[in-house]
C-alpha cells in the first residue's frame, strides 16, 4: 500500500481527475511503477490555488498528516501553456519543508497536448524535458489518453 498527495494546477481546479484516476487504476504513466496487486491510496487531491501556490504550505502538510508518502504535481502543471513556472520552487518547498519526495507528472501526457505544445514551442523553449520524461516517450499511451482520439476509451 502506498498513500500518495496529488497537486493539480489552478488553472485546472474545476479538473474532474479522470485521467489521473484512470491512470493510478490501470498503473499508466508515473504510476506504472507500482504493481497491480500494491493499492494507491488517494489521501488528498486539490489545486494549488493559483499562482505562486497558494495551496503551497497548507495541502501537502495536510497530506502528509493523512498519511501521504510522495506528493504528485499532476500532468496539468505541464500540460498547461506555458508550464507552470514554479514547479521548481513546489517541488523544492516539499521536500525540504514539508518533507516528502516529489514526482513531477501524473497520467501520461496526451498525443493532443503533445502535438499543441510542439507546435507553441513552449516546452523547448521553457526547459520542460526533465519534468516531461515521467509523462511522455510512450506512443501508445498518448493517444491512450488523447479524448480527441475517435477510439478514446473504446478499447
Ligand atoms: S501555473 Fe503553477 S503556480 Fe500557477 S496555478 Fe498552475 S500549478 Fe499553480
Amino acid at each position: 500500500m502506498v498513500k500518495i498527495g496529488i497537486m493539480i494546477c489552478d488553472r485546472n481546479r474545476k479538473c474532474t481527475g479522470n485521467k489521473c484516476f484512470k491512470s493510478i487504476i490501470e498503473r499508466d504513466g508515473v504510476f506504472s511503477k507500482y504493481p497491480p496487486e500494491e493499492p494507491i491510496e488517494v489521501v488528498g487531491w486539490i489545486a494549488c490555488g493559483g499562482c505562486p501556490g497558494e495551496r503551497l504550505e497548507f495541502a501537502p502538510a495536510d497530506m502528509k498528516k493523512y498519511g501521504a508518502e510522495v506528493i504528485y504535481l499532476a500532468s496539468c502543471y505541464l500540460a498547461g501553456y506555458p508550464i507552470c513556472p514554479y514547479i521548481e520552487d513546489h517541488k523544492t518547498y516539499i521536500e525540504n519543508v514539508v518533507g516528502l519526495p516529489v514526482i513531477v507528472g501524473s497520467h501520461p501526457m496526451p498525443q493532443n497536448y503533445i502535438d499543441a505544445h510542439e507546435k507553441a514551442g513552449d516546452w523547448e523553449r521553457d526547459g520542460a524535458a526533465e519534468w516531461l520524461i515521467n509523462v511522455t516517450g510512450d506512443p501508445e499511451t498518448a493517444k491512450k489518453y488523447d479524448s480527441t482520439d475517435p477510439d478514446f476509451l473504446k478499447k
